[in-house]
Parts: structure tokens; sequence; C-alpha cells
């Protein structure tokens, strides 16, 4: 609550003289433009929904608004703090608790006020704001693609001032009921017609249909409730993550009202290439360039592989058998790409590639020239 306490007719927006169905349709619409659920921009809509309840509880019921109208707040004994104990209901919820389930006021007299807190308590909390996603983008080796990698990574993102502590305003005094709609958020429009009067009810332009305006607003945050913060967030990039995707750090995005959800950050994974390495899905493809000797009579030769225990780029010898043709695939198992979800990881796939001499020595020349003539 603030300070100071507001007057329960100014309020709900109604005269000292409204009736009881007045006050009920003026408690109803508050209702549904104040309730968290709906006044989601608004860091001070529990505050500002439990003093409309407070206000209802007070006026709708005789006794207590007759002491009120006599001795104001000092007249009625109304102790809100325990009241919504088990988390505000939802909107629709709290109406028909309230109103009952009959969408008119008939049988409304029988309502029993001082149940209602108990009787939902315990009751999922109503759902709250939700700050807006981030994106952004980090570059990382095939290495620390492979092998999973920490970083930490600066964001900017918007988050509730510390100075007005979300509200905009320079001091709480300054926040007032705006005097256009008398803080309802809504106008009423009164016109004549053939058929009679018409009234249209429209959203309060002057202070948005918020009901509140900001005399002085807040030096830090100029009004805007949110400032720019620059923080860096620890992010644990999992073995086997792909080039291209977007990984969710959850609570790392915008941070809209005090109470609001943070947004997620959406985190855009590019891997800078590798030529030794052709991924496909979970495999890898390493193109290998064999002699034509080892080819022909077979040897070894060593391929760059991963090593997951030592968590690097390593080398594995292989061995070439005789008659190895081009394109021939040699599969080394598990040493492909983990699988993100899962155990195990894919394989690797050797290609051989045949290198033909583009320049040989004479005595080689002669050499396959006998070799040509043998084969025959
Ligand atoms: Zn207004
Ligand atoms: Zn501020």
């Amino acid at each position: 609550m603030s300070s100071k306490k507001r007057d329960y007719y100014e309020v709900l927006g109604v005269s000292k003289d409204a009736s009881l169905n007045d006050i009920k349709l003026a408690y109803r619409r508050l209702a549904r433009k104040l309730h968290p659920d709906l006044n989601k921009t608004d860091p001070k809509a529990k505050e500002k929904f439990i003093e409309l309840q407070e206000a209802y509880e007070v006026l709708s019921d005789e006794n207590k608004r007759q002491n009120y109208d006599r001795f104001g707040f000092s007249g009625v004994h109304v102790d809100m703090s325990d009241y919504f104990s088990g988390g505000i209901p939802g909107i629709d919820e709290l109406l028909k608790s309230i109103f009952g389930g009959f969408g008119s006021f008939g049988g409304f007299d029988d309502f029993g006020f001082g149940g209602f807190g108990s009787r939902t308590r315990g009751r999922s909390t109503p759902r709250r704001e939700v700050g807006q996603d981030l994106e952004d983008r980090i570059e990382i080796t095939f290495e620390e693609a492979m092998f999973g990698i920490k970083k930490d990574i600066s964001i900017e993102r918007y988050t509730p001032c510390d100075e007005c502590e979300g509200t905009g305003a320079e001091d709480p005094s300054s926040i007032k009921n705006c005097p256009e709609c008398q803080g309802t958020g809504r106008i009423r429009k009164m016109s004549q017609s053939g058929f009679g009067t018409i009234i249209r009810e429209s959203e309060c332009y002057t202070c948005n249909g918020t009901g509140r305006i900001i005399e002085k607003k807040c030096k830090a945050c100029g009004g805007k409730k949110v400032v720019p913060e620059i923080k860096t967030i620890h992010v644990s990039i999992p073995e086997g993550v792909e080039n291209g995707v977007h990984l969710k750090v959850q609570g790392a995005g915008h941070v809209p009202s005090v109470n609001a959800i943070p947004g997620d950050l959406y985190l855009g994974i590019r891997i800078t290439g590798d030529e030794k390495f052709i991924r496909r899905g979970n495999d890898l493809y390493t193109p290998a360039n064999v002699d034509i000797v080892t080819a022909i009579i077979g040897g070894k030769i060593n391929v760059p592989t991963l090593d997951y225990k030592e968590k690097k780029l390593t080398e594995k010898e292989l061995t070439i058998p005789p008659g190895t043709q081009p394109g021939t695939e040699f599969r080394i198992k598990n040493r492909g790409v983990s699988y993100i979800r899962g155990r195990g990881r894919g394989d690797q796939y050797v290609i051989v590639n045949i290198e033909i001499p583009r320049k040989i020595s004479e005595k080689q020349k002669e050499l396959l020239q006998k070799f040509r003539e043998l084969d025959n």
C-alpha cells in the first residue's frame, strides 16, 4: 500500500451517493481492468487490485459503508494482509465467486465475502507477466562444438529501474489518479440519437487505460519503468551442438517488471568451419588422401579424429588394405558426434581420395612402364 490511503469512493470511481448496484458494476469493471492477469504492464498491478478489493469490501457492505462515511478509515477495520494469501484467483473465478455463476446480479445479497479468501487458498497463483525474449549469437570453433564448452557472454536487456522500483515515478506520491477518468481508465461519452441516449465507453487516452498518471517521472528511467542492463551470463553449450541451432537460456531475457517472469535468451550457434570434417547428422566424414602406391600395396595413414576422453582433436592410424579403391569408406565406430539427447555418438567415415601424381621423375616413369609390361 502506498503511504497515503486513497478514498474508497475514489478507488472505485463512484460518487458518495452511488447505489449498491453502481458499486458492484464499478468493481466488476475495474476488476477486469486491474486484475494482475490482465494488467500485465503495471508493476503495481497486485497492489492496485488489493486496493480495489478493499474498497469494494467496505462499500458493498451496508454497515461498513455507513461507518466509513461517518468516521473514515478509522471507522472500518479491514485487514487485507492475509486476504489473497492463496494467490489472487483468476478473474473469471474471482467474479464468479463474488457474483455467483448467474452472470447477473441475481442472488447477489447472499454472497459471503469473508469466506472467499480462504476458499481460494492454495490455488495456483495467477499467471504473471512474462518478459520478452532476447536473441543473440555466439561463434564457437568446431572443437568447442564437438566437445561442448562453457562460456561467459554479455547480454543487454531491460530490467526494472532500481531507483523507482519499477514504478516510473520519482516517488510514490507522484503517482496520481488520472483526472480524466478518475482512475477508472475508461471514459464514458453520452450522446443523443433518435433512439435515445447512447453511452459509449472507451479506454482513457490520458492514462492509456491504466487509471494512473505520473506527475514527476523517475529521473533514472525517465518514467519508462525499466533501464538497460549489461549482464554477464554463464552458458553451457552441450557437446555435439549443431551449426545454426538456437539454444534457449531460460530467464536471460528482458525483465519488464518486478514481479514478472523474465523472458528467455535464444542463443544462435555459429560454428566456424573445419574443412577436415564434414558433418551429416551425427556422423562425421573425413576426406583422406592416400598415395597411389599405398592404395595399391597397402599401408598406414593418419587421419584426424576426435578424442572424447581428452576432449581434443587428435590423429588415429588407419590401415589401408592393398587394392583400396578411390571413394572407399572406412568406418571408425563411435568417433562421430555425440547425441545431444540420449547416449552414444555417431561414427566417423574416412573417405579415400587417391592422389595421382601430376609429375613423376624419369626413373618413376621407367618403373611404371616396367610395371605395365609385367601386368600384361
Ligand atoms: Zn485516465
Ligand atoms: Zn525509474
